[in-house]
């Protein structure tokens, strides 16, 4: 269909099964960051227009609800098929307006589409209880209901998966939706909505309203009585405020938030696994994502020796444009992206660190694949998310030391760990405060595992069976006289 074509044209929101422009007629641009063209121009949505679309999701809400999960079930699955038909536009789009090599953006189209076949199938196993009454004549049962209408704030890292495992349970479990993808990436949100409503999700089930003023459609979201629930992928700082303004309300949430994985290589470890697990933690996406390692803890004996190996493979990497044949690491999604990626490389080499390999910007906005050795413990780089493919590495000695050091910070998302050690295994696993660990593996995300984070890393968890619990509310019923 036209509106996959990644050549410039213009992108409505979606709104109650119809494409519809802004109510003030105002569009914003998006770019592609591997050359700053102008990929689409898209509906600006105001407050007023996402207030419109809370009321088309309130509208749908009764009869969606009502519709037994099987059939809700059969559309997703649809949904789900019409998705993967399309894989390599939708992968092209990603491509385009994030930047992201085309076979990760596959990637990324598959791992979406599969919330979508899991939940169409999780609709159907949302079961209730009984439970033994605690007086005589009288039953007490609970049901589990959708929450209702429920909003989704989402991130431009992954502009189709991320915003896919917040819709997929919501629709499964009954809950109609309004979206407001990131201001950088909302073409993949609008296709696949498009996509949604060819599979049958009937009108006003799932609008999506693109805006460059995110913090006024924000607060049409977190604001709304009708809004019941709002679920957010993003930085710690945002959530935080989006947590406060939900509070108004009293909205259910969950939150999805910023990481600073710690990657632990101990001297045991199979050397070229933990290499192979730090490249695809580390430089996959460029780095961007929520559960890249941000800071490598390597025991003395294995140091050099990893280094050396590590430096090798990040010196043959090649960065283009995502869309080019072979490039494996993109551009970085934008200028204050850049900014940051530098800063925290120049106050790490300030301190005392060495830049191994890589360390500059190439021209726009790619950035070389980086790896800076002799870190200090306390520099920025090791306590700030950096989102960049730079890699910091700090030596360690003992067990103690280096769990100490990996639960020193406020997030709590993902951790990984590299030993042939079964006991360390099992030791470090327990003593990591992270919600999801990674026993030599650098890749964990996966559809069927709950993913999420402790501390001020969010709350809730998506994907997997509890993935639905997000988006229902228990009801208590007690039945007496009998
Ligand atoms: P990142 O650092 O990854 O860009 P952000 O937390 O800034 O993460 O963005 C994640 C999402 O939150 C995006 O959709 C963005 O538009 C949205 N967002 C940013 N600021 C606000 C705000 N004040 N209110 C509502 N949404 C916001």
């Amino acid at each position: 269909p036209r509106f996959f074509s990644t050549e410039e044209h213009s992108w409505q929101a979606l709104v109650d099964g119809e494409p519809r422009a802004a109510s003030g007629g105002e569009t914003f641009a998006v770019l592609n960051p591997a050359n700053g063209k102008v990929i689409a121009s898209v509906a600006d949505c105001s407050h007023e227009d996402a207030l419109a679309a809370i009321d088309a999701a309130h509208r749908a809400l009764p009869e969606w609800r009502a519709r037994p999960a099987a059939d809700r079930g059969a559309i997703l699955r649809r949904w789900y098929d019409l998705m993967i038909a399309e894989e390599d536009a939708l992968a092209r789009l990603i491509t385009a307006e994030m930047g992201k090599p085309l076979p990760e953006a596959l990637g990324e189209v598959r791992y979406g589409a599969g919330y979508i076949k899991w939940f169409a199938e999780e609709a159907e196993r949302v079961y209730g209880e009984i439970i033994p009454a605690p007086v005589g004549g009288a039953r007490a049962f609970v049901t589990r209901e959708p929450v209702g209408v429920c909003a989704a704030i989402t991130p431009w890292n992954f502009p189709n998966a991320m915003l896919m495992r917040k819709v997929a349970p919501a629709l499964a479990a009954g809950c109609t939706m309004v979206a407001k993808p990131a201001e950088d990436t909302p073409l993949s949100a609008i296709a696949a909505a498009h996509l949604a409503i060819q599979a049958g999700v009937p009108a006003g089930v799932f609008n999506v309203v693109p805006t460059s003023n995110a913090g006024d459609v924000g607060r049409a979201l977190t604001e709304s009585e009708v809004v019941r629930k709002l679920s957010f992928t993003g930085s710690t700082g945002v959530g935080r405020e989006l947590l406060a303004q939900c509070a108004g309300t009293v909205k259910r949430t969950s939150m999805e938030l910023g990481g600073n994985a710690p990657f632990i290589v101990f001297a045991d470890a199979d050397l070229d696994a933990a290499v192979d697990g730090a490249m695809a933690s580390k430089y996959r996406n460029a780095g961007q994502t929520c559960v890249c390692a941000n800071r490598f803890y390597v025991q003395r004996g294995i140091y050099d020796a990893f280094c050396a190996k590590l430096v090798e493979r990040v010196r043959a990497l090649k960065v283009g444009d995502g869309a080019e044949d072979g490039t494996e690491v993109g551009p970085l999604i934008n200028q204050a992206a850049l900014d940051k990626v530098s800063r925290l490389l120049a106050e790490a080499v300030a301190g005392g660190a060495r830049i191994e390999t890589g360390g500059a910007n190439k021209d726009g906005l790619f950035f070389e694949p980086t790896v800076v050795a002799d870190v200090a413990r306390d520099a920025s780089i090791v306590r700030e998310e950096i989102f960049g493919p730079v890699a910091p590495i700090i030596v360690f000695d003992t067990e103690a030391e280096v769990v100490a050091a990996a639960n020193d910070t406020p997030y709590g998302l993902a951790a990984y760990c590299y030993t042939r050690d079964l006991g360390r295994a099992w030791r470090m696993s327990d003593a990591l405060e992270y919600g999801m660990v990674g026993l030599n593996e650098g890749i964990i995300s996966s559809v069927a595992a709950p993913f999420g984070g402790i501390k001020q890393s969010g709350m809730g968890r998506e994907g997997s069976r509890h993935g639905i619990e997000d988006y229902l509310e228990m009801k208590y019923i007690r039945m007496g006289g009998l």
